[in-house]
């Protein structure tokens, strides 16, 4: 049993290659659909937006597919990331359990993010693209694409949603720092823009509406691509590495996971955490735990109805099978804007669907409350969607309390909330609200799935 804090691998430790959960779910994927036939979608159909590589890898069932070495030069910025044990926080929480968490937030991005952000920005250049568009709303994806396209020498263009580009201008300075053209969404320069803002001049943006103008433009010229930040299954395959080193880690401590977190709004960080311990649930589901967290406000998982829907607000991408609270669903102004998609990532949802892991929601109060302790215990601020895990993690070790039971609870701590202060501002002057969603909003929402 280690007495060290900081469970730590050495640069020769990243791992070599990706895992691919899809390889060992017990129930396959149901296939992406083209938007205007409704027939599954072939690898001709994304080539419009994306290179060959990642494609295939959208597609795979192969288990182990290989990092390759531009890749990981880059990882050795960063990785490994750090595995802590958060002593201080058990004991202000007098719990017998151990809690651990993954501290993706020392990326030079701040977030995940960038893991995948290299990765797709690496297949990109070797595809011979030069620019790649993308949304973003909070600004974490956005920065993390920036980041990647200026160390592969590609351009970036950043569609941001509206509300977030006023209420968070640094992160908006922290992707033009790194080369990207950042563009406030609904804009005038795209037709999907357009009609939002004849329909709408005032709209603030969502994540949807981002998305269909970076796909517009993706799709207007051979030399343009577009990038997604997570929810598809390449995204969560190269996540992966999270999963992995965490494992390697607590092997390396002579522990072993009881209780699997991490906070979930399109599912990558959690996603990629949890891929390396689902074969360990699927052989002996009472073994494990694997829970994934998200707002009250966006209760995808815990709410949504699994069903093919866009993944986008005018209807221009694949149909995926996915939880959903349908394309028009216009999240409140909840702080965690990382966590305000529609939809989920397929492979999640299907875990869900199969009892693999387990969703849960929580109030934004809650989560702030939770991010203070760990604040005051750990000495880091979370990220509000970081905070969703940390609340989790608390509750369960509390619960531990309770029963007298010595678990090892692990979470994974997504990113740092250093660009989230005016939030953290708001929670400490009483100012933050609750929005669970009302069951008629929803409804309403749900009926305007499309057909399939
Ligand atoms: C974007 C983001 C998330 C949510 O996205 P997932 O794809 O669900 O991981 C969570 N935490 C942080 C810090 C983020 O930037």
């Amino acid at each position: 049993m280690t007495r060290e804090v900081k469970i730590l691998l050495s640069e020769e430790e990243i791992p070599r290659a990706w895992y691919n959960v899809q390889a060992d779910m017990p129930n396959p994927l149901k296939p992406p659909l083209h938007p205007a036939t409704k027939q599954p979608l072939s690898p001709e159909d994304l080539q419009a937006i994306f290179p060959m590589d990642l494609i295939k890898q959208e597609a795979s069932t192969t288990r182990w597919i290989d990092i390759p070495d531009e890749v990981r030069e880059i990882y050795r910025l960063y990785r490994p990331t750090p595995l802590v044990r958060a002593r201080r926080l058990e004991k202000a929480l007098q719990t017998p359990a151990k809690i651990y968490f993954k501290n993706e937030g020392v990326s030079p991005a701040g977030s995940h993010k960038l893991n995948t952000a290299i990765a797709q920005a690496y297949y990109n250049k070797k595809a011979g693209v030069k620019r790649l568009a993308t949304e973003t709303g909070a600004g974490q994806w956005g920065t993390a694409l920036s980041m990647a396209c200026q160390f592969f020498g590609l351009e970036c263009t950043v569609y941001m949603v509206k509300v977030s580009y006023h209420q968070k201008p640094y992160r908006r300075s922290l992707m033009e720092i790194f080369g990207a053209n950042v563009i406030p969404s609904p804009s005038n320069t795209t037709n999907a823009g357009r009609s939002v803002l004849a329909q709408d001049p005032d709209s603030q943006g969502s994540l949807g509406i981002a998305i269909s103008e970076a796909v517009e433009d993706a799709v207007s010229s051979d030399s343009v691509n577009y990038a997604l930040g997570s929810v598809l299954n390449h995204v969560l395959l190269h996540q992966s590495i999270i999963g992995l080193e965490t494992k390697a880690q607590l092997e390396k401590a002579g522990e072993k996971a009881d209780i699997v977190i991490g906070c979930c709004g399109g599912g990558s960080n959690f996603g990629g955490f949890c891929a390396p311990f689902v074969s360990e649930k699927v052989n002996d589901p009472s073994s494990i735990k694997l829970i994934a967290v998200e707002p009250t406000a966006c209760p995808t998982l815990t709410r949504g109805k699994l069903a093919y829907d866009f993944g986008d607000t005018a209807g221009l991408t694949p149909l995926i099978y996915m939880h959903t609270l349908g394309r028009n669903f216009m999240p409140p102004g909840i702080h965690a804007g990382g966590l305000r998609y529609h939809g989920d990532a397929p492979i999640l949802c299907q875990l869900v669907a199969d009892n693999i892991i387990d969703p849960i929601a929580y109030n934004q109060t809650k989560i702030f409350e939770a991010a203070i302790l760990f604040a005051r215990s750990e000495g880091i601020v979370p990220a509000p969607e970081s905070a969703h895990a940390v609340a989790c993690a608390i509750d369960e070790a509390l619960a531990c309390r309770e029963a007298d039971q010595q678990k090892t609870i692990v979470f994974n701590l997504s990113g740092h909330g250093h660009f989230d202060l005016a939030a953290y501002d708001k929670f400490l002057a009483g100012k933050i609200k609750d929005y669970p969603l009302p069951e008629d909003v929803l409804e309403k929402s749900l009926a305007e799935l499309p057909e399939i």
